[in-house]
């Protein structure tokens, strides 16, 4: 995916302020963070959602939660913290390379969603 902003940071085209990587995951700060603690988990390979998964996706889908507990606890939120993952129009992602949001800080993240 040549013009896949987060492709491009996973290929350092783009900078990003970088926490974790591997083989397969990337972890950066979100460049927008909506509570102190604010961290973007990506796959290093394109894939576009949640809505375009494979089974051939099941391991990096399983790693990068398996490491949100080490992450958010070494970046500043040691008590818990909310992955999120905006799914398609209707889940409102904006970029449309999949990524899980970690946030979290020392202050609780507020109630799950406003109630409509
Ligand atoms: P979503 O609405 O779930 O697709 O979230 C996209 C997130 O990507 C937003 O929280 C943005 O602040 C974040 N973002 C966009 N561009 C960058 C970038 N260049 N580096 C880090 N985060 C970014
Ligand atoms: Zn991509």
């Amino acid at each position: 995916m040549d013009d896949c902003l987060f492709c491009k940071i996973a290929r350092g085209q783009i900078p990003s302020r970088k926490v974790y990587e591997d083989d397969e995951v990337l972890v950066f700060h979100d460049i927008n963070p909506a509570r102190p603690v604010h961290l973007l988990v990506i796959p290093k390979h394109h894939i576009t959602s949640l809505a375009t998964v494979s089974e051939a996706d099941i391991p990096v889908l399983g790693r990068m939660l398996a490491i949100a507990n080490r992450l958010a606890s070494e970046q500043g939120s040691p008590d818990g913290f909310r992955v999120i993952i905006n799914t398609g129009r209707i889940g409102h992602q904006e970029v449309p390379h999949l990524h899980a949001h970690i946030v979290g800080g020392s202050e609780p993240v507020g109630p799950m969603l406003k109630r409509i």
